[in-house]
């Protein structure tokens, strides 16, 4: 693997570890000492991803990730939960031939709903802007609506 920053070949795997269905190591540039990391991961069927339009395109990882990334601007999600996400969604829809956009985005913002809720409305407003302004409001009130409703009162007999 050659270095990313001097572009020297001479890299060594300093620490390696197994995640759900990647392998991510931690590697260091003998010469100059840059330190980054990969991740090797089986190559999935993904589908073909059908837009609104009714325009075919190839699944692209990078763009998922760069949607979540933008979401999570500035927010307590870490790389690596991004790229969870990313991997779950992955795992969710690998196999079959096709799938709508929009479930893709539902997808996304159900995880993102529990994760968090500034990424969360960031991420429905880009995605659903052009098509659904009601499932906007919708998405915003469902993060004011408590997830469990409060527990009832026990009126006490005394
Ligand atoms: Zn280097």
């Amino acid at each position: 693997m050659r270095c990313p920053k001097c572009g020297s070949t001479r890299t060594r795997v300093t620490d390696s570890r197994e995640t759900t269905n990647a392998i991510r190591r931690r590697r260091k540039c003998e010469d100059c000492g840059y330190r980054f990391t990969t991740y090797e991961r089986i190559e999935q069927v993904m589908p073909l991803v059908v837009k609104r339009d009714g325009t075919r395109e190839e699944w692209d990882r990078n763009k998922l990730l760069t949607g979540i990334r933008l979401a999570c601007n500035k927010r307590p999600v870490s790389y690596s939960t991004m790229q969870q996400i990313v991997d779950e969604i992955e795992e969710q829809f690998s196999g079959r031939q096709e799938v709508d956009s929009s479930e893709i985005g539902q997808a996304v913002m159900k995880k993102l709903r529990v994760l968090d809720e500034v990424a969360y409305i960031r991420f429905a407003s880009v995605y659903l802007r052009f098509h659904d302004v009601n499932g906007f409001i919708e998405a915003v009130e469902q993060v004011r609506r408590p997830q469990k409703p409060p527990e009832e009162q026990i009126p006490m007999n005394i």
